[in-house]
């Protein structure tokens, strides 16, 4: 809740004093267990950050993260390490994110090094199971990353994320490497382990057709905020927000049954240092109006369990 990040960066050659990037500004959502939030918007968007905020791979700069109610942000050391083991993260590039001078074995089992107290044999026993589970066959473990396609070594990397028995995971961008006929192979793998292990994802992509196979609801972010989160449902058949409205427009197959007029998008997404007054969607919105340029649209459930930040919706 209240989840914040700013950047300082340095004005460069001209000398201007340091500006500040609003990366993610008060940004709130719940996820429940054995459930997938979606978070979509456009490169730049802040999603990734969102991302990295929510498991602390980076400190926000206001803004609290609960685990089971518990507090992330005050803790550190070894509590914050053992929470830590609770949630995990799957990277977007199933290349860069593995060693290739590690055997898979030694990746699958690195976490497990660190983390906790397993004899050698035991840790072979649990990357063998792990293994199994990703959909690999067990001489996996001897052979080197580069022996891989991209969506083997996705499961590699699922498989290590795993292997600390985690209850929730970030997954940026996690299929967007692979091929189309991949994508969904990878996509149904994690699927069916959420069901089996009870896991809960934060599923980031900027691709709706993706996120349609997999989430239950669905969080839209533009410029560093939050514009609408809704049920997959609600928001594929009914998006309130024209943000979402021009992103579902760009999909090959928008829903038939949308009730909904489609918008476009005109230009480039604007720069998070000194962002749009007012609503920030209001240089691109072809729906923008007076009001939209001075007086920011507070994220407000229309239905339930559906909520818009635009004056649209919320009069
Ligand atoms: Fe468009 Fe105004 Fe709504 Fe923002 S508040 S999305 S500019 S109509
Ligand atoms: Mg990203």
């Amino acid at each position: 809740s209240g989840l914040t990040k700013h950047f300082r960066v340095h004005g460069g050659l001209l000398r201007r004093k340091p500006q500040v990037v609003h990366a993610v500004d008060d940004v709130n959502f719940e996820i429940n267990a054995g459930e997938t939030l979606g978070l979509v918007g456009e490169s730049g968007c802040g999603k990734s950050t969102v991302g990295r905020l929510v498991v602390r791979l980076i400190e926000p700069s206001a803004g609290s993260v609960r685990l089971n109610g518990q507090e992330l942000c005050d803790l550190d050391g070894r509590a914050l390490r053992a929470r830590r083991r609770q949630c995990q993260f799957i990277f977007q590039d199933p290349y860069g994110s593995l060693n290739p001078r590690m055997r898979v074995a030694d990746i699958i089992a690195e976490p497990m090094a660190i983390e906790a107290s397993l004899s050698a044999a035991e840790r072979a026993e649990r990357v063998t199971e792990l293994l199994h589970l990703v959909g690999l066959p067990e001489h996996a473990a001897q052979k080197y990353p580069h022996e891989f396609s991209g969506g083997q070594r996705q499961r590699i990397c699922i498989a290590r994320a795993l292997s600390l028995n985690p209850r929730f995971i970030v997954c940026d961008e996690p299929v967007s490497a692979l091929d189309v006929s991949v994508q969904a192979q990878v996509v149904n793998l994690m699927r069916k382990l959420q069901r089996d292990l009870g896991l809960s994802y934060l599923f980031i992509s900027h691709d709706l057709s993706v996120v349609r196979h997999i989430a239950d609801r669905v969080a839209v972010m533009y410029l560093g905020k939050l514009v609408e989160i809704a049920t997959k449902r609600q928001l594929y058949a009914n998006p309130s927000h024209p943000y979402t409205r021009a992103l579902l427009a760009a999909v090959p197959e928008p829903d038939p049954q949308s009730r909904t007029q489609p918008v476009e998008l005109a230009g480039d997404i604007p720069s998070p240092i000194d962002p749009p007054k007012g609503c920030r969607f209001h240089t691109r919105c072809p729906l923008a109006f007076d009001r939209c340029r001075v007086e920011e649209p507070v994220l407000r459930e229309t239905t339930d369990g559906h909520a818009a930040a635009c004056h649209l919706s919320s009069p």
